[in-house]
């Protein structure tokens, strides 16, 4: 079959890697000039299955209020008169009941467990190699209260199976050592020992190499404007280099994936939120993290990527502005000399900045839409790394006609009809 798939980020890279392998002829436009240069190049490099969660949970609207004071504030909106930003925003709000936050977290877990196992097959597969490490994560507490406050978290854990360490301050310094430095400024954390991180970016590229050498066609700097589709479904899909046609199309669009959609009367509730990350030479590895350690007070990750460490965080509502701002690089790098001081020097860093493609219920949109021929990948929001492999084998299952391995059941655009 041939498949034009729209977007190499990690989710249409993967997906092209599956679809060529699987004997597929398959085409892929990206407006960058090599794949994963957009929210895949520098996010905080977590494959974290553990921690597959929607944002929109009990609580999280209260706590928001608090955020949205704290002088290194995880969460930043700049208001706008962007209706679809208000839309999402109610929409997420409708999210944060009990039940709502339980089905939506059942949905994601169920997407990144296969993902993760995926993923593992994949690399003794490939022996594809991008930083990678599997040590778990772990969430570190500066408070008694947030420590004392991890009962219904690891409730969750324990329902949906997840293996976990609820740790003393030596107990993290035994799985982070350089952690002992600064051993006054924490009192536990919560270990997720199934949890991986790697490097996206060099993931994708590796990856899409693989594709390549299986057939796979990459088309690059070629701006897509605009889908074409009649009654029998999308006749071709337009671009700055022309009309491209195939049998199936896969939007992997991240941010950009509603834009396409909206003139084919398709509204895909995605809505980009804007994340922060700094990547920093390690100058003592020996004082450097292991692994991931995610600050729960700022709600930043700092993570292992081989001879670098990468800071990423913040949520902003800004619409599609991808202006750097110096204040959240401040908190990226307060949080990473707060830690680790003498782990890499943040002079040096390199500041990023990345549009998750977010959901109002966390959950990615898989699959079929209401245009014949075409599919969505679309909405990973926060989990799109860790989430990529799984849905590069489902979307390659589903139009190869073969039944995916996971049940699809509340991952598909009809879950918003
Ligand atoms: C700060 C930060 C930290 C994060 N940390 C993590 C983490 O630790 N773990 C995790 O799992 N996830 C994390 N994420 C989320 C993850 O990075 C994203 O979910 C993922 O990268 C989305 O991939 P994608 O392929 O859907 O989108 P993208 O990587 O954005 O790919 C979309 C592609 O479409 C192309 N495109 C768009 N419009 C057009 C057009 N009109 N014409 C042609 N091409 C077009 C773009 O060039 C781009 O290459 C983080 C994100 C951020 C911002």
């Amino acid at each position: 079959m041939q498949v034009l798939i729209l977007g190499s980020g990690v989710i249409g890279t993967t997906i092209a890697y599956y679809l060529a392998k699987a004997g597929h002829e398959v085409t892929v436009l990206d407006r960058q000039r090599a794949p994963g240069l957009e929210t895949s190049y520098a996010n905080a490099g977590e494959v974290s299955p553990g921690y597959s969660a929607p944002w929109a949970g009990p609580g999280v609207p209260l706590k928001a209020v608090k955020w949205l004071l704290m002088r290194h504030s995880p969460l930043v909106i700049k208001p706008m008169l962007d209706p679809a930003m208000w839309r999402w925003g109610i929409a997420l709000l409708c999210n944060c009941t009990h039940a709502r936050y339980e089905l939506n977290k059942g949905r994601m877990v169920r997407l990144a467990e296969y993902s993760r196992d995926c993923l593992q097959q994949l690399r003794a597969d490939t022996g594809i190699r991008y930083d990678e490490r599997a040590l778990g994560t772990l969430q570190l507490f500066r408070t008694q209260k947030q420590l004392d406050g991890t009962g219904k978290d690891i409730e969750i854990l324990k329902a949906y199976g997840v293996p976990y360490q609820l740790l003393d301050r030596e107990g993290c310094v035994r799985h982070e050592p350089a952690l002992a430095a600064v051993r006054n400024k924490f009192v536990g954390g919560l270990r997720l020992p199934g949890d991986e991180t790697g490097d996206c970016f060099k993931f994708t590229q590796g990856l899409a190499q693989l594709a390549e050498a299986a057939g796979a066609r990459f088309r690059f700097g070629v701006g897509i404007t605009d889908i074409a589709h009649d009654a029998s479904g999308v006749t071709a899909v337009h671009t700055d280099a022309g009309p491209f046609r195939a049998e199936r199309y896969v939007m992997a669009l991240g941010s950009y994936s509603p834009k396409l959609l909206k003139p084919l009367g398709i509204r895909l509730p995605v809505y980009p939120v804007k994340g922060f990350s700094i990547t920093l030479p390690i100058s003592d590895a020996a004082m450097a993290p292991a692994s991931t350690v995610m600050d729960e007070t700022f709600k930043v990750a700092v993570t292992r990527l081989g001879e670098r460490i990468r800071v990423g965080g913040t949520a902003q509502l800004s619409g599609y502005d991808l202006r750097l701002d110096g204040r959240r690089r401040h908190t990226l790098e307060h949080v990473v000399t707060d830690l680790f001081p003498q782990g890499g020097k943040v002079e040096g860093a390199e500041f990023w900045t990345g549009l998750r493609p977010m959901t109002p219920d966390g959950t990615p949109v898989l699959g079929a839409t209401t245009v014949a021929k075409l599919l969505l990948a679309t909405g990973h929001g926060t989990l799109g790394w860790t989430m990529a492999a799984g849905t590069g084998r489902v979307m390659a299952d589903l139009i190869g006609g073969r039944k995916p391995e996971i049940d699809l059941e509340g991952l598909g655009l009809a879950r918003y009809a």
